[in-house]
């Protein structure tokens, strides 16, 4: 059976040890598979029960809040959301227990069988203790967010990192099912980016690793807000696109929207901004793919709307700089909508229900 494969296990001690998570209800066994004569006793195919449970996934951006409940294999139910004026911990934490209470009344199986939020957040989070120690776009510092938004909601609540949040949800549910090395990379206001080793997230050991925004791309190249010189976040974000578009069009009150236009219209300099932005972008991951080897990456993120406009150089520049067998990894565009940021919560709400022994496989439920 495919876990007993996955596992390494034998089909008995899968079926044993997944024994406690049929009797829950959460896994149910199909009927045995056909088995050619002489080929052993049929195994019985373990599925996931979808409705079992169910989990509310949040995305705390600078100005909305997102939210939807998922079920067990993370698909998405029902979904809301709310402006956000305001940014304050408190404030968030009131408006998360009003649109929590709305996403549960939609069902009253929702109500019922949910025990566990999932919180996808931008910043520096340390997932055991739900502190979200830093967030630049949020001006947050050293927040409870867990105990926040648990007290206000009288649910569990998990708190990720919204980029490594969705690359749980990619890993287990989307693209990356089954894969050992997986990696996203989200590009659009900042570059930010994830890696799965071994089939877990890399933490690494100072909660940074796999960051390919701050691969430094051109050494002479322009500041980044890190302090460093050239990064890839320093050329390929919206905001360095903007600037170099502004500069050469010496108009400084360009939108971001109205560089978009310019260079699909052919504007020489609006394209080479873009143009290089793609090459950072293609040569930052080809650095991530010769050092961890991931079997496929997945580019996403706002700035994949544009992306027309520097495919060709990421993935020219990527093929020109990916190393020997590295190569074979392909790079999957994916568009993402909102709803996959909430989502990504849920996925990892979904994951703390099952804590990932220190093994070197990983379950998808997908
Ligand atoms: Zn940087």
């Amino acid at each position: 059976m495919e876990l007993a494969r996955r596992t390494g296990l034998s089909s008995t001690a899968v079926t044993k040890a997944a024994r406690p998570l049929i009797d829950d209800g959460y896994l149910y066994e199909l009927p045995p598979e056909r088995t050619a004569p002489g080929a052993g006793r049929p195994v019985n195919p373990l599925a996931v029960a979808p409705d079992r449970e169910y989990f509310v996934g949040l995305k705390i951006s600078a100005d909305q809040l997102f939210g939807a409940v998922c079920d067990l294999r993370a698909g998405i139910r029902d979904t809301a959301a709310r402006p956000l004026d305001v940014c304050a911990p408190e404030v968030v934490a009131a408006l998360v227990a009003e649109l929590v209470a709305e996403l549960l009344d939609a069902e009253p199986a929702y109500r019922d069988r949910t025990r566990h939020i999932g919180v996808a957040v931008n910043g520096d989070v340390d997932r055991d203790s739900g502190r979200l120690r830093h967030s630049g776009l949020l001006g947050w510092r050293d927040v409870p967010l867990g105990e926040l938004l648990s007290a206000s909601t009288g649910l569990a609540v998990t708190v990720e990192n919204d980029v490594r949040a969705l690359t749980v949800a990619e890993h287990w549910f989307g693209e990356g099912i089954g894969t050992g090395y997986f990696a996203l990379v989200t590009i659009g206001a900042g570059i930010g980016s994830a890696l799965v080793v071994n089939g877990h997230l890399l933490r690494g050991a100072h909660g940074v690793a796999g960051e390919v925004g701050h691969i430094c791309v051109d050494p002479a190249g322009p500041l980044c807000r890190c302090g460093a010189r050239g990064c890839v976040e320093a050329i390929a974000s919206t905001d360095a696109i903007l600037a170099a578009v502004r500069r050469a069009a010496t108009n400084p009150h360009l939108t971001f929207d109205e560089a978009v236009d310019m260079a699909r219209e052919g504007h020489p300099a609006a394209r080479e901004a873009f143009a290089r932005a793609g090459q950072a972008i293609g040569v930052g991951i080809a650095a991530l793919v010769n050092l961890v080897g991931p079997e496929r990456v997945v580019v996403s993120g706002e700035g994949a709307d544009a992306y027309d406009l520097f495919s060709r150089h990421i993935q020219d520049a990527y093929a020109a700089h990916a190393f020997g067998a590295a190569s074979r990894c392909p790079l999957l565009l994916r568009p993402l909508p909102w709803e996959e940021w909430a989502r990504g919560g849920a996925a990892v709400a979904i994951q703390a229900l099952f804590p990932q022994p220190a093994a070197t496989s990983t379950i998808g439920a997908g």
